[in-house]
């Protein structure tokens, strides 16, 4: 979705950095303490973690079962640093459902399993498009829902956030864990891309 890729800094973010400088001017933060943060979220907690869970859930059906089923207690399995506060929904990709996510008021996101969000999850576009028409949105990410397959849209909050378990790729049977891993893309978790 091209037109989500450019943006100018916003407001936002302009506004974030002007508090940052002055935090670090007044000695009540220090500029390595944000990069820690920054490190943490992008190398740390990332859609890695959420890839691992994924690759388990395709290869452990007993797993699978408990990430249905509740998957916040399942992803306390793996011993992510970073947090989760909030509650975890997985909902499951199969031959009659696709399914997307979206926060549609602000930008809520599965930080512990994701990361940090991509931009245009947060752009304003994709929250009311993705709701509105959303066979038409995916097919801008490349992604064509036939209209035989339902297609189920989940709002994100403050209180759940949700991820995507995506089918497992038709080629992967004899596929170990790890390199499945390797397969999972951050946008198949958030249902804007198959694998
Ligand atoms: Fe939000």
């Amino acid at each position: 979705m091209s037109e989500h890729e450019n943006h100018p800094a916003s407001q936002q973010s302009i506004r974030a950095e002007a508090i940052e400088s002055l935090l670090i001017e007044k000695g009540l933060l220090s500029e390595d303490a944000v990069d820690e943060v920054i490190v943490q979220y992008n190398e740390r907690v990332g859609p890695m973690n959420g890839a691992k869970v994924v690759a388990r859930a395709w290869k452990d059906p007993a797993f699978k079962l408990r990430l249905l089923t509740d998957g916040t207690r399942a992803v306390e399995e793996f011993e992510f640093t970073g947090g989760q506060v909030e509650k975890l929904v997985v909902v499951e990709n199969t031959p009659a459902v696709h399914n997307v996510v979206v926060c549609t008021l602000c930008s809520c996101y599965p930080w512990a399993v994701l990361g940090l969000p991509p931009k245009w999850y947060k752009d304003p576009a994709y929250r009311s498009r993705i709701v509105r028409e959303p066979r038409r949105v995916l097919a801008e990410f490349g992604v064509q829902i036939s209209s035989s397959k339902e297609l189920r849209v989940w709002d994100s909050s403050a209180e759940i956030r949700y991820m995507v378990l995506p089918e497992m790729p038709s080629d992967s049977e004899s596929t170990s864990e790890e390199e499945l891993a390797a397969r999972v893309t951050r946008d198949a978790m958030i249902g804007v891309a198959l694998l």
